[in-house]
């Protein structure tokens, strides 16, 4: 029994065994008990994970996929006692998935070769949980593991950088070529590792924050005194040099920092 490719789903499957050990092996084990496997397919990366510790769960859209993995990993034999099972398998959509209700929340850590269709979003969705993620691993198509792991200065820094790097410390950990998997993507992959920093929230509004950031690099190439128009900011903010830059030369605390001054803007619009 094997699984079909489906190239809407972006499966593509590693055949590399060693390199399915070195991605298990990204997770520290560190301040949880729980990890969530997104997109398991046929379980390359599950079976490692099943050697470690923690409890896994697994979620997979894809019905084949499920169905060999519950021919594969027979859920009974793994289960430690009847309170809690050492490995779970659902069959589901990870972007609609309640986290806090599967998880009760208690801390996972979230790993995966991930599909790269949907990877910015399976990001974003991470750092909305973040309270209940201490750790986030796994592979990425090459370009985009870059740009969330790039700091300030580089061409692929954008949003995907500054509003995972508010929130966790970000690894590029090795690069694996299409060789390894099938059928073959296009591009090289790249696998990282993020680590949630030990102070998670912001001193500033947050939802302030994505805005100005999202904003912001929406004209990467203005000054953010023209980029930031929309928030009516007064003449004399205006002339805070931080407004004559452009969005790829600010750090995350210069976002912060930048941020903040727009929220005590005395004249502009709230
Ligand atoms: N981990 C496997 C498969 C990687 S391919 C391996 O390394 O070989 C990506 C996997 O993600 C596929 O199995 C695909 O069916 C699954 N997938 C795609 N969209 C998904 C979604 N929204 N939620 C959960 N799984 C998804």
């Amino acid at each position: 029994m094997t699984v079909r490719a489906k190239k809407h789903l972006g499966q593509h499957f590693l055949k590399d065994e060693n390199i399915a050990q070195k991605i298990a092996d990204s997770l520290s084990e560190v301040g949880y008990d729980h990890v969530l496997e997104i997109g398991p397919g046929m379980g390359v990366l599950t079976k490692y994970l099943l050697k470690k510790k923690p409890h896994v769960t697994v979620m997979e859209i894809d019905t084949e996929s499920i169905a060999y993995l519950q021919e594969t990993f027979p859920i009974e034999n793994l289960q430690l006692d009847t309170s809690e099972k050492k490995f779970r398998i659902i069959n589901g959509d990870f972007l609609r998935q309640n986290l806090t209700e599967i998880f009760q929340n208690k801390p996972i850590a979230i790993i995966g070769n991930y599909p790269y269709n949907i990877s910015s979003q399976i990001v974003f969705k991470a750092i909305e949980n973040r309270d209940m993620i201490p750790e986030f691993s796994g592979m990425f198509q090459k370009e985009v593991a870059q740009r969330i792991t790039e700091k300030e200065g580089s061409k692929t820094y954008g949003i995907l950088s500054v509003l995972t790097q508010a929130f966790y410390h970000a690894e590029y950990l090795f690069t694996v070529p299409p060789t390894v998997f099938n059928p073959p993507p296009k591009v090289d992959s790249g696998v990282l590792r993020l680590t949630r920093k030990e102070n998670y929230s912001l001193p500033v509004d947050e939802k302030l924050f994505f805005r100005v950031v999202k904003t912001a690099f929406n004209q990467r190439r203005k000054m953010l005194r023209s980029s930031l128009k929309s928030f009516n900011l007064s003449l004399t903010l205006k002339e805070d040099p931080i407004f004559a830059s452009r969005p790829e030369q600010l750090s995350v605390q210069d976002f912060i920092t930048l941020t903040s001054k727009i929220a005590n803007d005395g004249t502009r619009d709230h």
